[in-house]
Protein backbone atom coordinates (compact mmCIF):
# COMPACT_ATOMS: atom_id res chain seq x y z
CA UNK A 1 0.00 0.00 0.00
CA UNK A 2 1.29 3.62 -0.92
CA UNK A 3 -0.08 5.62 2.23
CA UNK A 4 -1.07 8.99 1.44
CA UNK A 5 1.49 10.56 3.63
CA UNK A 6 3.73 8.93 6.39
CA UNK A 7 5.27 11.37 8.61
CA UNK A 8 7.81 8.73 9.91
CA UNK A 9 8.63 9.01 6.22
CA UNK A 10 9.02 12.53 6.34
CA UNK A 11 11.18 12.96 8.65
CA UNK A 12 13.54 10.24 8.59
CA UNK A 13 16.14 12.20 6.67
CA UNK A 14 16.48 14.35 9.94
CA UNK A 15 16.11 11.81 12.38
CA UNK A 16 19.84 12.35 13.90
CA UNK A 17 19.62 16.21 13.45
CA UNK A 18 16.53 16.69 14.98
CA UNK A 19 17.34 14.80 17.50
CA UNK A 20 20.90 16.57 18.14
CA UNK A 21 18.75 20.18 18.08
CA UNK A 22 16.15 18.85 20.81
CA UNK A 23 18.79 18.05 22.70
CA UNK A 24 20.30 21.26 22.37
CA UNK A 25 17.18 22.68 23.75
CA UNK A 26 16.33 20.29 26.82
CA UNK A 27 20.02 21.18 27.78
CA UNK A 28 19.74 24.83 27.55
CA UNK A 29 16.98 25.11 30.08
CA UNK A 30 15.34 28.05 27.87
CA UNK A 31 12.34 26.97 26.29
CA UNK A 32 9.77 29.67 25.54
CA UNK A 33 10.65 33.55 23.02
CA UNK A 34 14.58 32.12 22.96
CA UNK A 35 17.65 32.50 20.71
CA UNK A 36 16.44 29.25 18.58
CA UNK A 37 12.91 31.21 18.14
CA UNK A 38 14.87 34.20 16.74
CA UNK A 39 16.97 32.64 14.85
CA UNK A 40 14.16 30.97 13.26
CA UNK A 41 11.82 33.85 12.78
CA UNK A 42 15.23 35.85 10.57
CA UNK A 43 15.87 32.21 8.44
CA UNK A 44 12.26 31.93 7.21
CA UNK A 45 11.57 35.59 6.94
CA UNK A 46 14.87 35.77 4.97
CA UNK A 47 13.21 32.51 3.09
CA UNK A 48 10.03 34.55 2.15
CA UNK A 49 11.43 37.75 1.01
CA UNK A 50 9.97 39.63 3.96
CA UNK A 51 11.25 41.74 6.43
CA UNK A 52 9.86 40.25 9.64
CA UNK A 53 9.11 36.47 10.54
CA UNK A 54 6.75 36.18 14.38
CA UNK A 55 6.65 32.61 15.27
CA UNK A 56 3.34 31.62 17.13
CA UNK A 57 1.59 28.79 18.18
CA UNK A 58 -0.14 27.62 15.05
CA UNK A 59 -1.91 28.18 11.77
CA UNK A 60 -5.23 29.19 12.77
CA UNK A 61 -3.42 31.75 15.66
CA UNK A 62 -1.04 33.39 13.13
CA UNK A 63 -4.29 34.11 10.86
CA UNK A 64 -6.75 35.18 14.38
CA UNK A 65 -3.48 37.89 15.66
CA UNK A 66 -3.01 38.94 12.50
CA UNK A 67 -6.53 40.19 12.29
CA UNK A 68 -6.76 41.10 15.90
CA UNK A 69 -3.67 43.23 14.95
CA UNK A 70 -5.79 45.17 12.44
CA UNK A 71 -8.03 45.85 15.02
CA UNK A 72 -11.38 46.21 12.20
CA UNK A 73 -14.37 47.76 13.98
CA UNK A 74 -17.51 45.64 14.89
CA UNK A 75 -19.65 44.92 12.04
CA UNK A 76 -16.86 44.43 9.82
CA UNK A 77 -16.77 42.35 6.59
CA UNK A 78 -14.17 40.32 5.21
CA UNK A 79 -14.06 38.38 1.86
CA UNK A 80 -12.78 34.89 2.15
CA UNK A 81 -12.99 32.16 -0.01
CA UNK A 82 -15.67 29.89 -0.03
CA UNK A 83 -13.75 26.70 -1.15
CA UNK A 84 -10.82 26.33 1.79
CA UNK A 85 -10.16 25.21 5.14
CA UNK A 86 -12.39 26.08 8.33
CA UNK A 87 -9.45 27.55 9.67
CA UNK A 88 -9.25 30.34 7.38
CA UNK A 89 -12.54 31.59 8.31
CA UNK A 90 -13.17 30.43 11.79
CA UNK A 91 -10.36 34.01 12.98
CA UNK A 92 -13.18 35.97 11.09
CA UNK A 93 -16.26 34.29 13.44
CA UNK A 94 -13.76 34.94 16.92
CA UNK A 95 -13.76 38.04 16.57
CA UNK A 96 -16.87 39.18 16.05
CA UNK A 97 -15.84 40.14 11.94
CA UNK A 98 -18.51 38.84 9.28
CA UNK A 99 -17.12 36.59 6.92
CA UNK A 100 -18.69 37.33 3.28
CA UNK A 101 -18.00 33.69 1.38
CA UNK A 102 -16.73 33.89 -2.62
CA UNK A 103 -17.05 31.40 -5.31
CA UNK A 104 -13.70 29.77 -6.54
CA UNK A 105 -12.14 29.80 -9.80
CA UNK A 106 -13.63 26.93 -11.35
CA UNK A 107 -9.99 25.77 -12.65
CA UNK A 108 -7.92 27.13 -9.99
CA UNK A 109 -10.17 26.56 -6.97
CA UNK A 110 -8.97 29.37 -5.59
CA UNK A 111 -10.34 32.97 -4.70
CA UNK A 112 -12.13 34.28 -7.82
CA UNK A 113 -10.84 38.36 -7.64
CA UNK A 114 -13.61 38.69 -10.88
CA UNK A 115 -16.29 38.15 -8.49
CA UNK A 116 -14.53 40.05 -5.50
CA UNK A 117 -15.27 43.47 -6.36
CA UNK A 118 -19.47 42.97 -6.57
CA UNK A 119 -19.59 42.01 -2.87
CA UNK A 120 -17.52 45.11 -1.13
CA UNK A 121 -19.95 47.11 0.82
CA UNK A 122 -19.10 50.16 2.69
CA UNK A 123 -18.13 47.91 5.70
CA UNK A 124 -15.53 45.99 3.71
CA UNK A 125 -12.29 45.75 5.58
CA UNK A 126 -10.07 43.25 4.05
CA UNK A 127 -9.63 40.29 1.64
CA UNK A 128 -8.34 37.30 3.30
CA UNK A 129 -6.67 34.94 0.28
CA UNK A 130 -5.75 31.24 0.50
CA UNK A 131 -2.81 29.42 -1.68
CA UNK A 132 -4.75 26.34 -1.25
CA UNK A 133 -2.93 23.40 -2.40
CA UNK A 134 0.24 24.93 -2.82
CA UNK A 135 -0.89 27.67 -5.51
CA UNK A 136 -0.78 31.15 -5.33
CA UNK A 137 -3.57 33.39 -5.18
CA UNK A 138 -4.38 35.72 -8.49
CA UNK A 139 -2.46 38.10 -6.66
CA UNK A 140 -2.09 41.44 -9.50
CA UNK A 141 -5.86 41.44 -9.62
CA UNK A 142 -6.19 41.14 -5.84
CA UNK A 143 -4.10 43.81 -4.50
CA UNK A 144 -4.94 45.94 -7.22
CA UNK A 145 -9.14 45.91 -5.74
CA UNK A 146 -7.87 46.28 -2.69
CA UNK A 147 -5.98 49.52 -3.24
CA UNK A 148 -9.06 50.70 -4.85
CA UNK A 149 -10.83 50.15 -2.27
CA UNK A 150 -8.70 50.62 1.14
CA UNK A 151 -8.76 47.14 2.05
CA UNK A 152 -5.97 44.93 3.60
CA UNK A 153 -5.19 41.86 2.06
CA UNK A 154 -3.99 39.20 4.23
CA UNK A 155 -2.80 35.41 2.76
CA UNK A 156 -3.29 31.98 4.54
CA UNK A 157 -0.37 30.16 3.22
CA UNK A 158 -0.59 27.47 5.28
CA UNK A 159 -0.37 24.89 2.55
CA UNK A 160 2.00 27.43 0.25
CA UNK A 161 5.42 27.46 2.17
CA UNK A 162 7.83 28.50 -0.77
CA UNK A 163 5.14 29.41 -3.51
CA UNK A 164 6.12 31.95 -5.98
CA UNK A 165 4.11 34.59 -7.82
CA UNK A 166 5.35 36.57 -10.73
CA UNK A 167 8.73 36.09 -9.08
CA UNK A 168 7.80 37.06 -5.38
CA UNK A 169 7.40 34.78 -2.75
CA UNK A 170 4.60 33.59 -0.70
CA UNK A 171 5.06 36.02 2.58
CA UNK A 172 6.16 39.00 0.88
CA UNK A 173 3.02 40.12 -0.91
CA UNK A 174 0.20 40.65 1.07
CA UNK A 175 0.13 42.91 3.73
CA UNK A 176 0.52 39.98 6.28
CA UNK A 177 0.62 36.31 5.35
CA UNK A 178 -0.10 33.22 8.09
CA UNK A 179 1.89 30.03 7.95
CA UNK A 180 1.44 26.92 9.51
CA UNK A 181 4.05 24.34 10.35
CA UNK A 182 1.56 21.32 11.05
CA UNK A 183 3.17 17.77 10.66
CA UNK A 184 1.97 17.66 7.50
CA UNK A 185 2.49 20.84 5.30
CA UNK A 186 5.67 21.19 3.27
CA UNK A 187 7.92 22.64 6.46
CA UNK A 188 6.11 20.94 9.30
CA UNK A 189 7.21 20.45 13.17
CA UNK A 190 6.92 17.84 15.51
CA UNK A 191 3.99 19.25 16.92
CA UNK A 192 1.87 22.77 16.48
CA UNK A 193 3.95 25.95 15.32
CA UNK A 194 3.30 28.41 13.13
CA UNK A 195 3.83 32.20 11.59
CA UNK A 196 3.14 35.25 10.43
CA UNK A 197 5.74 37.52 7.07
CA UNK A 198 5.01 40.85 6.89
CA UNK A 199 7.38 43.56 5.84
CA UNK A 200 5.41 46.50 7.78
CA UNK A 201 7.34 47.29 10.39
CA UNK A 202 4.73 48.56 12.88
CA UNK A 203 2.18 45.62 12.25
CA UNK A 204 4.97 43.27 12.90
CA UNK A 205 5.87 45.11 16.52
CA UNK A 206 2.22 44.61 17.33
CA UNK A 207 1.95 41.32 16.50
CA UNK A 208 5.00 40.06 18.80
CA UNK A 209 3.21 41.87 21.76
CA UNK A 210 -0.51 40.40 20.78
CA UNK A 211 1.19 36.90 20.72
CA UNK A 212 2.44 37.31 24.52
CA UNK A 213 -0.28 38.44 26.31
CA UNK A 214 0.49 42.22 24.32
CA UNK A 215 3.04 42.62 26.37
CA UNK A 216 5.73 45.26 25.23
CA UNK A 217 7.99 44.84 28.90
CA UNK A 218 7.40 42.08 31.28
CA UNK A 219 3.83 42.51 33.06
CA UNK A 220 3.38 45.55 31.30
CA UNK A 221 0.26 45.06 28.85
CA UNK A 222 -0.30 47.43 25.84
CA UNK A 223 -3.16 44.98 24.21
CA UNK A 224 -5.25 42.09 25.71
CA UNK A 225 -3.33 39.40 23.84
CA UNK A 226 -3.01 35.80 23.40
CA UNK A 227 -0.70 33.22 24.79
CA UNK A 228 0.84 32.22 21.03
CA UNK A 229 4.13 31.43 21.28
CA UNK A 230 6.40 29.25 19.05
CA UNK A 231 8.43 27.04 21.88
CA UNK A 232 12.07 26.64 21.20
CA UNK A 233 12.05 23.05 20.37
CA UNK A 234 10.17 23.51 17.50
CA UNK A 235 11.81 26.16 16.66
CA UNK A 236 14.82 24.45 16.32
CA UNK A 237 13.14 21.79 14.92
CA UNK A 238 12.32 23.81 12.22
CA UNK A 239 15.42 25.24 11.68
CA UNK A 240 16.67 21.85 10.66
CA UNK A 241 14.39 21.41 8.36
CA UNK A 242 13.77 24.74 6.57
CA UNK A 243 17.00 24.58 4.61
CA UNK A 244 15.48 21.53 2.70
CA UNK A 245 12.15 23.18 1.66
CA UNK A 246 13.42 24.31 -1.59
CA UNK A 247 14.51 20.73 -2.76
CA UNK A 248 11.48 19.06 -0.94
CA UNK A 249 10.02 21.46 -2.95
CA UNK A 250 11.47 21.20 -6.73
CA UNK A 251 10.72 17.20 -5.97
CA UNK A 252 6.92 18.03 -5.29
CA UNK A 253 7.05 19.32 -8.67
CA UNK A 254 8.89 16.62 -10.26
CA UNK A 255 6.40 14.46 -9.06
CA UNK A 256 3.41 16.77 -9.82
CA UNK A 257 4.87 17.32 -13.36
CA UNK A 258 4.79 13.48 -13.86
CA UNK A 259 1.48 13.26 -12.92
CA UNK A 260 0.40 16.10 -15.30
CA UNK A 261 2.07 14.47 -18.07
CA UNK A 262 1.41 10.86 -17.79
CA UNK A 263 -2.21 10.57 -16.18
CA UNK A 264 -4.94 10.33 -19.01
CA UNK A 265 -7.82 8.89 -17.05
CA UNK A 266 -11.14 9.50 -19.02
CA UNK A 267 -13.34 11.88 -17.16
CA UNK A 268 -10.66 12.83 -14.92
CA UNK A 269 -9.96 16.95 -14.57
CA UNK A 270 -6.15 17.71 -13.29
CA UNK A 271 -5.18 20.54 -11.32
CA UNK A 272 -4.06 23.75 -14.15
CA UNK A 273 -0.05 22.82 -15.45
CA UNK A 274 0.71 26.42 -16.16
CA UNK A 275 3.01 26.88 -12.77
CA UNK A 276 4.50 23.96 -12.16
CA UNK A 277 7.76 25.52 -10.90
CA UNK A 278 5.82 28.75 -8.81
CA UNK A 279 3.29 26.10 -7.21
CA UNK A 280 4.51 24.35 -3.91
CA UNK A 281 2.68 21.72 -4.49
CA UNK A 282 1.15 20.87 -0.86
CA UNK A 283 -1.90 18.79 -2.56
CA UNK A 284 -2.38 16.76 -5.89
CA UNK A 285 -6.13 18.01 -6.62
CA UNK A 286 -7.42 15.75 -9.42
CA UNK A 287 -11.41 15.95 -9.55
CA UNK A 288 -13.93 13.01 -10.89
CA UNK A 289 -17.51 12.91 -10.72
CA UNK A 290 -17.64 9.02 -9.87
CA UNK A 291 -15.14 10.27 -6.83
CA UNK A 292 -16.69 7.32 -4.88
CA UNK A 293 -15.81 4.83 -7.47
CA UNK A 294 -12.20 6.05 -8.25
CA UNK A 295 -11.20 6.10 -4.71
CA UNK A 296 -12.19 2.71 -4.05
CA UNK A 297 -10.63 1.63 -7.77
CA UNK A 298 -7.22 3.30 -6.03
CA UNK A 299 -7.59 1.85 -2.68
CA UNK A 300 -7.96 -1.58 -4.31
CA UNK A 301 -4.77 -0.57 -6.79
CA UNK A 302 -3.07 -0.06 -3.38
CA UNK A 303 -3.06 3.69 -3.16
CA UNK A 304 -4.26 5.96 -0.51
CA UNK A 305 -5.82 9.12 -1.27
CA UNK A 306 -7.47 11.72 0.69
CA UNK A 307 -10.55 14.44 0.31
CA UNK A 308 -9.26 18.12 0.62
CA UNK A 309 -12.18 18.85 1.31
CA UNK A 310 -15.54 16.85 2.16
CA UNK A 311 -18.14 19.43 3.44
CA UNK A 312 -18.06 23.29 2.54
CA UNK A 313 -17.92 25.95 5.33
CA UNK A 314 -21.24 26.87 5.00
CA UNK A 315 -22.65 23.61 4.94
CA UNK A 316 -20.67 22.94 8.51
CA UNK A 317 -23.23 22.77 11.46
CA UNK A 318 -20.39 24.99 12.85
CA UNK A 319 -21.98 27.71 10.39
CA UNK A 320 -25.65 26.98 10.13
CA UNK A 321 -25.57 30.68 9.87
CA UNK A 322 -24.22 30.36 6.50
CA UNK A 323 -26.32 27.21 5.14
CA UNK A 324 -28.80 29.41 2.68
CA UNK A 325 -26.01 30.18 1.12
CA UNK A 326 -26.19 29.27 -2.81
CA UNK A 327 -22.52 28.16 -3.74
CA UNK A 328 -22.73 25.83 -6.85
CA UNK A 329 -19.12 25.98 -7.30
CA UNK A 330 -17.82 25.38 -4.20
CA UNK A 331 -20.21 22.69 -3.79
CA UNK A 332 -19.22 20.92 -6.78
CA UNK A 333 -15.88 20.55 -5.86
CA UNK A 334 -16.22 19.45 -2.49
CA UNK A 335 -17.79 16.42 -4.10
CA UNK A 336 -15.50 15.68 -6.73
CA UNK A 337 -11.96 16.60 -5.42
CA UNK A 338 -9.67 13.98 -4.62
CA UNK A 339 -5.73 14.44 -3.41
CA UNK A 340 -3.22 12.07 -4.64
CA UNK A 341 0.04 11.07 -3.07
CA UNK A 342 2.52 13.80 -3.49
CA UNK A 343 5.40 14.40 -0.67
CA UNK A 344 9.05 14.17 -1.36
CA UNK A 345 10.08 10.82 0.28
CA UNK A 346 7.83 9.34 -2.83
CA UNK A 347 10.03 7.24 -4.84
CA UNK A 348 9.89 7.27 -8.94
CA UNK A 349 8.44 3.40 -8.94
CA UNK A 350 5.83 4.46 -6.27
CA UNK A 351 4.93 7.86 -9.06
CA UNK A 352 4.32 5.13 -11.68
CA UNK A 353 2.13 2.75 -9.62
CA UNK A 354 -0.22 5.56 -8.55
CA UNK A 355 -0.45 6.95 -12.64
CA UNK A 356 -0.84 3.16 -13.88
CA UNK A 357 -3.43 2.50 -10.53
CA UNK A 358 -5.28 5.68 -12.15
CA UNK A 359 -4.86 5.21 -15.48
CA UNK A 360 -6.60 2.15 -15.38
CA UNK A 361 -9.82 3.12 -13.82
CA UNK A 362 -12.64 3.32 -16.41
CA UNK A 363 -16.17 4.78 -14.72
CA UNK A 364 -17.88 1.69 -16.27
CA UNK A 365 -16.30 -1.28 -14.39
CA UNK A 366 -17.72 0.44 -10.85
CA UNK A 367 -17.24 -1.76 -8.14
C1 LIG B 1 -3.43 23.69 8.11
C2 LIG B 1 -4.20 24.86 7.69
C3 LIG B 1 -4.53 25.90 8.57
C4 LIG B 1 -4.38 25.81 10.06
O1 LIG B 1 -3.15 25.53 10.55
P1 LIG B 1 -3.00 24.92 12.03
O2 LIG B 1 -1.55 25.02 12.28
O3 LIG B 1 -3.52 23.54 11.99
O4 LIG B 1 -3.79 25.80 12.95
C5 LIG B 1 -5.14 27.03 8.07
N1 LIG B 1 -5.45 27.14 6.77
C6 LIG B 1 -5.18 26.17 5.88
C7 LIG B 1 -5.53 26.36 4.45
C8 LIG B 1 -4.56 24.98 6.31
O5 LIG B 1 -4.31 24.01 5.43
Amino acid sequence: MIPFLDLNQINAPFQEAIEQATLRVLRSGWYILGKELSSFEKSFASYCEAAHCIGVANGLDAITLILKAFDFPTGSELIVPANTYIASVLPVSYLGLTPVLVEPDPVTMLLNPALVEERITPNTRAIITVDLYGRSCEMDAIMDIAERHRLKVITDAAQAHGAIYKGKKVGNIADATAFSFYPTKNLGALGDAGAITTSDDTLAEKITFLRNYGSKERYKNEYKGANSRLDEIHAAILSVKLPHLESDNKRRRAIAQRYLDEITTEGLTLPPADKVEQDAWHLFVVRHAERAALVAHLENCGVQTNVHYPLPIHKQHAYTELAHLDLPVSEKIHREVISLPLHPMLTDEEVSVVIDAINTFSVRQKP
